[in-house]
């Protein structure tokens, strides 16, 4: 355990396996590191001790903070992207260390950090915008109890980065449970060396799921528990609106964690095509794929263990495939039940899932706001006109009250229960936009002021403009990108 200033306590054990899975990488010095946002509330959770420090500028950066003997890891990882194959690692990414508390461990990570081994030709730089944007939109997940990654700060490193224009360069420090994804499975198994796979797979147990050491059969419980907290995680995701933008099986956590904020958005106006991602032409990652994607990516996780299943390839197969058929029924489970408790229905029947299959086709029907639909269900006359005209949902709602009889609670008191699961605040396409616009301008009010009300999703915020949609045109128009 090497000693560092800040209460960091760290316990480097991805640095014990084998060569194989990272390159050591050198330490940088930046020109002119400079905080730009720093997550005090996070800081506090990790037992950091910051209180008084007067540089946080260059909290980590600074190479008279680090231990003589340090070595800062790029992680190596494969990865289907877009459907395509391809061997990856963290390009421009190191971790840092892994933060031990309480025998919880976090990965502390800097993106941006410069050019790994695993870089290719990139630049190994991040752009402000863009690293801020992680910041925000993870940080508004977890305050909407979504399990993902977190944003300890972003700080600019005196550089610059040259893309579509020329931007300041920016570091982001993500704290995670870990980064290994479904593509460091692929990449473990592609060395064809059962020996390294089952290191590797034993490592990823004792780091996330200890408790299935002492199951009969190890491999098989593993690969369950990973499906289960996908299914779990991409009904939450579809339970708010959210779009991941780019489910590469090398963007997806064995931890349940949303990972990688590239061109995400959550959707206003609901369509289940909806698709922000400029690269997406084809709507692979659109809002409705994402479960179908989660299987797809899950079977290519199954693949990689297929040598640890069974001795024999063909009834490794047939376990993979019947543990994978749980998926479907996990998701389905999930969604159904969040989406119902969403409308106010927490004992569910067979029958009432249909009242989420009408209620989305209305949306879809009058273009309502997804957010807000929920979130005014009960207080009808704010929700959209078009909607509440329609013959159509006054059936859906006799048929609603119907279903809400057996909750044997007031309507009040629905309303009530609902709210607290419905966000009032979501990370809107052109609030974040206008945030990111002015904080890379040098003004970070409304970036700080949309963080504030993101922190507390489910109470109205102070400023009532951040409970609207956009134009309709504005989504229809908008774009988000990746790798910047
Ligand atoms: P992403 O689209 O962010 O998931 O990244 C896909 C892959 O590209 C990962 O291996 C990244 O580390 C790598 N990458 C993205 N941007 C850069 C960059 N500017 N320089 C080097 N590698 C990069
Ligand atoms: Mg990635």
């Amino acid at each position: 355990m090497s000693h560092f200033p800040f209460g960091f306590n760290f316990d480097n054990s991805y640095q014990k396996l084998p060569k194989n899975f990272y390159s050591i990488e050198s330490v940088q010095n930046f020109k002119a590191p400079k905080n730009i946002i720093f997550n005090e509330s996070l800081a506090k959770e990790l037992h950091l001790n910051i209180n008084g420090i007067k540089d946080i500028d260059c909290l980590f950066y600074d190479q008279k903070y680090l231990p003589q003997k340090f070595d800062f890891i790029a992680q190596a990882y494969a990865g289907h992207q877009f459907g395509h194959f391809t061997m990856l690692g963290d390009g421009r990414a190191v971790l840092f260390g892994e933060h031990l508390i309480h025998n919880e461990r976090f990965d502390i990570h800097l993106k941006g950090y410069g050019l790994t081994e695993y870089g290719r030709r990139g630049d190994g730089k991040a752009a402000l915008g863009p690293m801020l944007r992680e910041y925000l939109i993870s940080e508004a997940m977890f305050y909407l109890a979504i399990p993902t990654t977190r944003s300890l700060s972003v700080i600019t490193t005196g550089d610059v980065v040259h893309r579509e224009e020329i931007f300041p360069a920016a570091i982001l420090t993500r704290v995670a449970k870990s980064h290994i994804r479904v593509g460091s499975f692929q990449f473990a198994a592609a060395l064809n060396d059962i020996n390294l796979l089952k290191q590797y797979t034993d490592y990823c147990i004792n780091r996330h799921f200890p408790e299935l050491n002492t199951t009969k059969n190890k491999y098989e419980a593993f690969l369950h528990a990973v499906i289960k907290r996908q299914a779990l995680l991409i009904a939450q995701w579809m339970s708010v609106g959210f779009i991941h933008g780019v489910m590469n099986t090398d963007n997806m956590a064995i931890s349940g964690e949303t990972i990688d904020y590239g061109p995400c958005a959550f959707m206003n106006y609901y369509h289940p095509e909806t698709v922000f991602s400029s690269i997406d032409q084809h709507g692979r990652y659109a809002y409705k794929n994402q479960p179908i994607i989660g299987e797809w990516n899950l079977t290519r996780f199954a693949e990689s263990l297929i040598p640890l299943l069974h001795a024999d390839i063909e009834q490794a197969k047939t376990i993979a495939l019947e543990i994978l058929e749980s998926y479907a029924q996990e998701f389905q489970q999930n969604w159904g039940s969040l989406m119902l408790k969403k409308i106010g229905i927490n004992s569910p029947s067979i029958h009432s899932k249909s009242l989420i299959d009408d209620l989305l086709a209305l949306m879809q029907k009058h273009q309502a706001d997804f957010t807000n639909t929920f979130y005014y269900l009960y207080e009808t006359n704010h929700l959209k006109k078009e909607l509440t005209a329609d013959p159509s949902f006054k059936n859906w709602w006799d048929k609603l009250l119907v279903y809400l009889e057996k909750e044997n609670k007031s309507i009040q008191e629905i309303m009530h229960e609902t709210r607290k699961i419905n966000p009032a605040v979501i990370a809107r396409n052109h609030l974040v936009e206008n945030a990111l616009k002015t904080a890379v301008a040098g003004d970070l009010k409304p970036f700080t002021e949309l963080l504030a009300a993101l922190e507390d999703p489910f109470n109205p915020p102070k400023n009532q403009a951040f409970m609207s949609p956009p134009d309709f045109t504005f989504d229809q128009s908008y774009k988000t990108f990746c790798g910047t």
